[in-house]
């Protein structure tokens, strides 16, 4: 199999061409690294045709041997991390150590989601009756996924719709649709036809899919703008949604810090993946009493990181994904400009190929400014001074996002009070960004609607069933 040419959707297990194609870039050279297939509305009919034919079957499957198949599909990806980490660093631009570590710890997802279990509550078991409330599959979900984390995200929705026995059409980002249309063809022989669909298009294609009668839930990633549009689509239909939304995430840091172990610890909170995570530090609070050494120790760091091409060794920090946010980056460091902020380190644009932008950090903008309030999404972050713990925890939670926090001290007990008046589904003490398959990650506010991941998250793609049996 070739991993860098042929790209095919698969639709009822087979490989399909698109109705015609769209090119894929390098966002570190900005040239052409493959065309992919554009979905007709024909053609994603046809293959959520396939996942309805694949659902009496598929549902009917024991959950055992379900759960045998997410352990197989893990095995390929794991037996494929090489090429694949290769193709997502070509199309995604982060380096080879991030992309393998997105690819592998896809791989560790998918089995872990195959140890969870659906819950099933017995209500009454007397003379007179028997009742229990089971989960049953909900049908065909539509799957959408992001540019920033294309494979890891999609298989946090195929693998529990899969395990709880629905059949799945999943749409790539056109931006970064390759290694999942790759692992689509490694996977084809390994599920019955029809049951993972993956097609791949323009922007038409996902507003298809959240209107199509033929599908039954959405499961999206993405910004918070689209997701509106998402759940309004969805509601013509009454589709199920699951909405893994934007962040704007805070970390507050106490002045019992220890300034050298936390300041690269910090840095990489905001910088991973060029910032570009949904839950990277966005804004930081620090303490007045350790603002100036901590900024200094932050500000060192950063410049002993190397930004690049990610092929490249030694790179740690690639390009920004695409034109679109290239050019959003800039314009929220334009306004930082226009507006006087004062810049550490950073601010100037780098000059083509490429859509790079230097790590840039910002010394205490105002509270009200356009990098504080908006998600950034990029490698630009602003650093702020708290007279108090109590202004941090006010201005971390004055935000319509509310998807994580962090809470950073040397007495953990302490910290962990504090995390725990933060108004975010997620709150990390010490660390940031640790996810796992058996823990429900959420959204609150406009960060979101439902869960992903652990119990909660497999219940996600069921529908509630109670029977009762008279005796
Ligand atoms: P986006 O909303 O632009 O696109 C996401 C996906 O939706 C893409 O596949 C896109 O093609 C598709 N899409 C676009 N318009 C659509 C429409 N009208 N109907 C249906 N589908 C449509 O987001 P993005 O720029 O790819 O990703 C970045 C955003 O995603 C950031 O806001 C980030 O915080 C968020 N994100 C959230 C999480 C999370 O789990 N909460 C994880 C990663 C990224």
């Amino acid at each position: 199999m070739n991993f860098e040419t042929d790209f095919t959707m698969t639709i009822g297990g087979k490989g399909v061409a698109g109705a015609s194609s769209f090119p894929v870039l390098n966002p570190a050279n900005e040239t052409v690294i493959a065309q992919a297939p554009d979905c007709s509305r024909e053609q994603l009919d046809e293959a959520v045709a396939a996942a309805r034919a694949a659902f009496p079957g598929w549902r009917a499957t024991p959950v055992e041997t379900r759960r045998d198949l997410l352990n197989a599909i893990a095995g390929r990806i794991f037996a494929n991390i090489e090429p694949l980490r290769r193709l997502l660093t070509l199309e995604q631009g982060k380096p080879y150590a991030d992309a393998e570590f997105e690819v592998g710890g896809t791989g560790m997802f998918v089995q872990g989601t195959a140890t969870l279990n659906l819950p099933e509550i017995v209500n009454e078991d007397s003379a007179e009756r028997k009742s229990i409330t089971r989960h049953v599959p909900i049908g065909v979900i539509g799957a959408i996924s992001p540019w920033n984390f294309p494979v890891i995200l999609a298989f946090f929705k195929i693998s529990p719709a899969l395990l709880a026995g629905n059949t799945i059409v999943l749409k790539p980002s056109p931006f970064t649709p390759l290694t999942t249309l790759k692992i689509g063809e490694l996977l084809r022989d390994l599920l019955p036809p029809g049951v993972l669909n993956i097609v791949s298009g323009g922007d038409a294609l996902g507003p298809w899919i959240t209107s199509h009668p033929g599908i039954d839930k959405v499961a999206f990633t993405g910004s918070t703008q689209t997701g509106r549009r998402v759940m309004e689509s969805a509601s013509s239909t009454l589709k199920r949604v699951t909405l893994e939304l934007g962040g704007n995430d805070a970390a507050i840091v106490l002045p019992d810090v220890d300034v050298n172990k936390v300041a690269p610890e910090l840095f990489w909170a905001a910088f991973r993946n060029n910032g570009q995570i949904c839950i990277a530090s966005k804004r930081m609070y620090i303490h007045k009493d350790v603002y100036e050494p901590l900024k200094d120790a932050i500000v060192d760091y950063a410049k002993t990181v190397k930004v690049g091409d990610g092929t490249e060794q030694g790179t740690q920090i690639g390009p920004v994904q695409n034109k679109q946010q290239y050019a959003r980056v800039l314009d929220l460091i334009a306004d930082s400009k226009k507006n006087g902020h004062h810049f550490l380190t950073g601010g100037d644009a780098v000059d083509g190929p490429g859509y790079f932008v230097p790590v840039t950090i910002l010394d205490n903008p105002p509270e009200d400014s356009r990098i504080v309030q908006e998600e950034q999404f990029g490698p630009i972050l602003p650093l702020l001074k708290v007279d108090s713990i109590e202004e941090a925890v006010a201005k971390a939670n004055a935000s319509d996002y509310g998807l994580g926090g962090s809470v950073w001290s040397s007495d953990a007990e302490k910290a962990l009070a504090i995390g725990e008046m933060l108004e975010t589904g997620n709150v990390w003490i010490n660390e940031t960004q640790h996810l796992s398959p058996l823990a429900a990650f959420a959204g609150h506010k406009q960060s979101g609607l439902g869960v992903e991941n652990g119990e909660a998250g497999l219940l996600e793609y069921t529908n509630v069933q109670t029977i009762s049996v008279k005796r």
